[in-house]
């Protein structure tokens, strides 16, 4: 008998439901102007197309020329996970109307971030270049210095004694502790603050703690998500004797690697929608019903 089982949390998380919730409510709010959000309003196609469905644009390419470019009284969404602070002068130049969908947790470390600057702390934040929480975190000021996740960090670049140690919210916690550790060496007196958010955490460490049979782990999420990848990474590092992978709709899951299989597991990221984790749930166990 083969179990199959849902690994909670799933779906959307607070600051995920929240942006949507932003996003479709603009709709009635100001059903005669144009909307449009500033990128990705969170990281999962599926919703972005939803959004576009009902006449909601996502703007890729160049954010400035875009703003500079929108119709006066347009309506432009801020995403869940922040952007670079220019661009709330830009929008509010050209008279754009502004709706702020930044999670609740993203704003939270930028206030973090603002009040170590401003008693004079250098920041090493941790992150992944070019994520918009990233980027939105290394606009606040020039003394935030990006601790990149894939590459080796110059410590000579600080000269703070006790710098801020901060981190964006979708990483690896185990890869986190590591670098933590790593920067301790060179700053015993660091001020460590470990802001992976909780939805984030509770999801890796549900997989962390998985029974050692599972031989089989299938994460749901978009590939463009942070905390989607993070949750592969750890599904193969915590459970390497399993296979694992991940699919962003029923149509990726591959048949194949169900067969033969006595425990499998879904997790999902949290941009990802109730539907679609389902409808992989259900194409799961019905292979086992026919
Ligand atoms: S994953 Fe965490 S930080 Fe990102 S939107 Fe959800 S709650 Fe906020």
């Amino acid at each position: 008998m083969t179990k199959v089982e849902m690994i909670y949390p799933q779906g959307y998380c607070a600051g995920v439901k929240n942006a949507i919730s932003i996003a479709k409510e603009s709709k009635n709010k100001y059903p005669n102007k144009k909307i449009f959000i500033l990128g990705n309003l969170v990281h999962n196609q599926i919703v972005i197309n939803a959004l576009e469905k009902i006449g909601i644009s996502t703007i890729s390419g160049d954010f400035e020329d875009a703003l500079n470019n929108l119709p006066k009284d347009s309506v432009i969404i801020f995403p869940a996970h922040g952007h670079d602070e220019k661009y709330d002068q830009i929008a509010e130049s050209k008279g754009l109307i502004i709706l702020d969908a930044v999670c609740f947790k993203v704003k939270q470390n930028a206030s973090i971030i603002k009040d170590y600057i401003a008693k004079g702390h250098q920041v090493i934040y941790i992150g992944i270049k070019n994520h918009p929480e990233t980027t939105a975190c290394l606009s606040i000021d020039e003394n935030v210095r990006l601790y990149d996740i894939k590459k080796d960090f110059d410590f000579s670049q600080i000269s703070d004694d006790s710098p801020l140690v901060i981190n964006q919210t979708t990483l690896n916690f185990l890869e986190l502790t590591d670098i933590h550790d790593e920067i301790k060496k060179h700053f015993k007196n660091a001020i460590i603050q470990n802001e992976i958010c909780n939805s984030t955490r509770k999801r890796q460490e549900a997989i962390v703690n998985l029974e050692d049979d599972v031989d089989l782990i299938v994460i749901v999420g978009d590939k463009a998500s942070s905390n989607t990848n993070r949750l592969l990474e750890i599904a193969k590092s915590a459970h390497p004797n399993a296979e694992s992978y991940l699919v962003s709709n029923v149509g990726e899951l591959d048949k194949n690697s169900i067969i033969n299989k006595k425990h499998i597991a879904i997790s999902s990221g949290a941009s990802t929608p109730a539907e679609t984790i389902n409808m992989i749930y259900e194409e799961i166990v019905n292979a086992f019903a026919k």
